[in-house]
């Protein structure tokens, strides 16, 4: 069975905020790969998302070159809401490996209000990376509040079927894809916060800008 890391987001856009996290996860837990996973697009309406093929784009030359990074396209295909417990069984259903599913502390806060999240533990482990300062506290403080069943060792938390929920603080980077969106929308330098590749990609199709932004809403994808 292989080790591999999972990263699911929107990736409106991509950046070096997920990138690096994921490449410390890969060296520290000894991975064989990590996986990103792009969302598939919302269905409301008035969502603002990047259609699923652009933000699927942008990971893939995010991580061009890069032997041990994927990116899959499993939530684009599917009709519907994209519930991360119905991706993580199709996965499983796909390949048997050992599957460690990585989100940042923000996500992890609000763990407790996602789609069957109690079920998401039964199939993989989770890791939590800090996002900003500290988080430890905040981390072990949640998990004995949504899984007092967990039990923790050498900081690790095991719930009794076996799999581990963990904390890996990784280098700080405060970039999100939001305020990548701003900077772009008001005409502001987004090098180096993203791959080169991507930033590219970003001002070639006038992504974020107000006026591209309509067009592809009435024509996505
Ligand atoms: P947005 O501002 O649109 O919410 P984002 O930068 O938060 O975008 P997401 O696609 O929402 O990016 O995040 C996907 C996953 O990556 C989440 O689990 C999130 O916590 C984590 N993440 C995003 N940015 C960082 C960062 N700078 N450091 C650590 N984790 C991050
Ligand atoms: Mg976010």
């Amino acid at each position: 069975m292989k080790r591999v890391g999972l990263l699911g987001g929107t990736f409106d856009p991509i950046h070096f905020g997920h990138l690096r996290p994921a490449e410390e996860v890969y060296e520290k837990l000894k991975l064989d790969k990590i996986i990103f996973i792009p969302a598939g697009t919302p269905p409301h309406k008035k969502s603002r998302t990047s259609p699923f093929a652009l933000r699927f784009e942008m990971a893939r030359l995010a991580i061009e070159g890069v032997p041990h990074f994927e990116v899959s396209d499993l939530e684009g295909k599917r009709k519907g809401p994209s519930y991360s417990v119905i991706t993580l069984k199709e996965l499983l259903a796909a390949s048997q490996e050992d599957y460690f599913f990585i989100l940042g502390l923000d996500a992890f806060l609000e763990f407790d209000t996602w789609f069957s999240f109690r079920e998401i533990p039964r199939l993989v482990h989770l890791v939590v990376i800090n996002r900003g300062e500290g988080g430890e506290k905040e981390f072990r403080k949640k998990v004995k509040e949504i899984f007092p069943e967990a039990q923790e060792k050498e900081k690790v938390f095991a719930l009794p079927n076996g799999k581990t929920i963990r904390y890996v603080p990784v280098t700080r980077l405060d970039i999100s894809s939001t305020m990548i969106r701003e900077a772009v929308s008001k005409g502001k330098s987004i090098r180096f916060l993203l791959p080169e590749a991507v930033r590219r990609f970003i001002l070639a199709h006038g992504l974020y800008d107000a006026g591209a932004r309509e067009d592809f809403c009435k024509n996505p994808e």
